[in-house]
């Protein structure tokens, strides 16, 4: 509180704001000031909450959902009303499909004028445009109301499926006077912000009976499991159980993904042949080609067990034999209490053919990796920094981009849980320095973002975000010239180059140096090496151009399938 408000016995709307996110634990901010919220991150900062500022609201946001999924508590973004919300929404959006708990928290111009349409300052009705993108949204009209609207934002955020939420705060708000001490009453500090939600025992029983008779069990670990920081049990239950498992992208590392249970490496064969898949925290979505099709097994003969907090996430694709409903924590330590002692190992055909194909997939890989062409292509640059990532398995690693992101992905081994953040279940561009901020201030470790050069435009300006800050962060762009690679060429010959094709041999290392950071390029696998060791070493805010071959790179990596194709005659 000002003393001005103090010696008055006063305090107002961007006072309590404030002391409503401090009393329940929110100590920092990410957002990007103006009108009407200048003064709301000022005070924060005065009252000593770590307020950081951004050049777009959309990488506020990235880092402000990030933030949620790496501590379980809702990351916030503020911003200015439409137009800055409107940034804002991207990242809302984004954090509420990947279930991370988030809130955006914009100011807004007078209600009475948005709500007659005259016209005002940044006019929208920001609340019926949220609300789609979110999982609740909810305006403070009263100052008095603000510790309700805060409580509320909070427990929506984290409770059940985690996401994201909308708070709408009026500019007249945070102006409204109330006595001081009726607005610290009005607080409200959250008990048991996401109670936890334990499984029904028949549920637990009917999915152990399944995985029992199962001749080629798989576990499937998403990020929910990761989320969940049930890290412990969730490589007993594997362990105990002798089942492979398979990572999705963001939870790779919950195991190592050396690990010989892992079957990463022969995913293709194991989930067309297993015969009883448990999902923990994985949705079968686009990502999991929809737990059908020519990916998995004849239709039918898979039984599904997924472990889920959301009830209707179940039969969502395809039928569900087994759902346990309830928080990942509690539901694997119900289906390891319900192991018993002894605990049949998988039939050793399944488990020793899953080896078998792993064995010959790694060779072909490291081969592969070892390669020594000039200029770099994606696997003798990835080899570098698997090496990098090995040696320091503490380090978060950032990742976007197509074939960058497909290579990188399978290519670098995580060793520790939630180190690894990516485009997630949009397969979204531009989280990259969103995340990487986010993941540093949270985190204090050391941050490795890998970003295909068209990604890293997306959020490229926040370099300037990671030099204002002094942050750890180490970002490593794969520059080919392009989207997908750089040699495409304008089919009707005309002077406007292709539309997938940069400025060639760009120098994004020297973006860095323009804001006071180490820049570097690196033409090959060792000079890429030493670069990322002595920035990760320094900590100082660097950017490697890393040179890829402009030919290396295949169309939309290795997603290529989605795109529609023409009827007409290809040009
Ligand atoms: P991935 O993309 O890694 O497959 P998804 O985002 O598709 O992961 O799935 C995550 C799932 O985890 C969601 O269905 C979500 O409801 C669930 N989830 C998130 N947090 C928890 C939790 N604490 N307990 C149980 N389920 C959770
Ligand atoms: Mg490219």
């Amino acid at each position: 509180m000002t003393s001005e408000t103090q010696s008055q016995n006063l305090t107002d709307g961007f006072h309590l704001v404030i002391d409503a996110l401090k009393l329940n634990g929110i100590t920092t901010i990410y957002g990007v000031p103006g009108i009407p919220i200048t003064d709301l991150g000022r005070f924060a900062q005065a009252q000593g909450m770590r307020v950081i500022s951004f050049r777009h609201e959309q990488h506020a946001g990235h880092a402000a959902a990030i933030a949620g999924y790496l501590t379980q508590k809702p990351g916030v973004c503020l911003t200015v009303s439409a137009p800055g919300f409107l940034n804002g929404v991207t990242a809302l959006a984004n954090a509420t499909t990947n279930c991370f708990p988030m809130i955006l928290i914009s100011g807004s111009s007078e209600r009475e004028i948005v709500d007659l349409q005259q016209g005002d300052y940044e006019e929208m009705d920001q609340l019926a445009v949220a609300r789609p993108h979110c999982k609740a949204a909810y305006r403070v009209l009263h100052a008095e109301d603000i510790g309700v609207g805060v409580a509320r934002a909070i427990r929506s955020a984290v409770s059940g499926r985690p996401g994201g939420v909308y708070l709408d705060l009026p500019a007249k708000l945070l102006g409204q006077a109330m006595d001081a001490v009726a607005g610290a009453k009005s607080l409200i500090k959250v008990v048991d912000a996401a109670p936890r939600q334990i499984p029904a025992s028949d549920a637990v029983l009917r999915a152990l009976d399944l995985l029992k008779g199962a001749k080629r069990p798989l576990i499937i670990l998403g990020k929910g499991a990761a989320y969940a920081q049930a890290d412990a049990d969730i490589r007993t239950l594997i362990e105990k159980t002798g089942i492979p498992y398979l990572p999705m992208s963001m939870a790779k590392g919950l195991l190592p993904d050396t690990h010989p249970l892992c079957a990463s490496a022969a995913r293709s064969s194991v989930l067309k042949e297993a015969d009883v898949v448990m999902l923990i925290g994985a949705r079968l979505n686009w990502l999991l080609s929809h737990g059908k099709g020519k990916t998995w097994g004849e239709r039918g003969t898979q039984t599904f067990i997924q472990v889920d907090i959301a009830p209707t996430e179940m039969d969502s694709n395809v039928a569900i034999g087994a759902p346990i409903v309830g928080d990942i924590g509690s539901c694997v330590s119900a289906l390891l209490a319900g192991l018993g002692r002894e605990w049949p190992a998988p039939p050793s055909a399944w488990t020793g053919a899953i080896h078998q194909r792993k064995e010959v997939n790694l060779a072909k890989m490291a081969s592969q990796l070892l390669s020594n062409s000039l200029p770099m292509n994606f696997h003798s640059a990835l080899g570098a920094l698997k090496k990098i990532v090995r040696e320091r398995p503490d380090a978060i690693l950032v990742n976007e981009g197509a074939n960058t992101l497909d290579f990188a992905r399978s290519i670098i081994d995580m060793y520790q849980p939630r180190k690894r953040l990516d485009v997630g279940t949009w397969g979204v561009m531009g989280i990259g320095m969103g995340y990487a901020i986010g993941a540093a201030i949270e985190t204090g470790k050391p941050v490795l973002a890998v970003e295909g050069d068209s990604a890293f435009g997306f959020s490229g300006m926040e370099i300037e975000t990671i030099c204002r800050y002094n942050l750890p962060i180490c970002v490593v762009v794969f520059n080919n010239n392009g989207i997908y690679r750089g040699t495409d060429t304008n089919p009707s010959g005309g002077a406007d180059v292709a539309t997938t094709v940069f400025v060639k041999n760009a120098r994004y290392d020297m973006m860095m140096q323009a804001f006071g950071g180490v820049g570097v390029q690196a033409t090959s696998p060792e000079e890429l090496y030493r670069a990322v060791n002595t920035a990760m070493d320094s900590g100082k805010p660097t950017l490697i151009n890393a040179v890829i071959d402009e030919k290396a790179g295949t169309e939309s990596g290795r997603i290529g399938n989605l795109n529609p194709q023409s009827v007409v005659k290809k040009a």
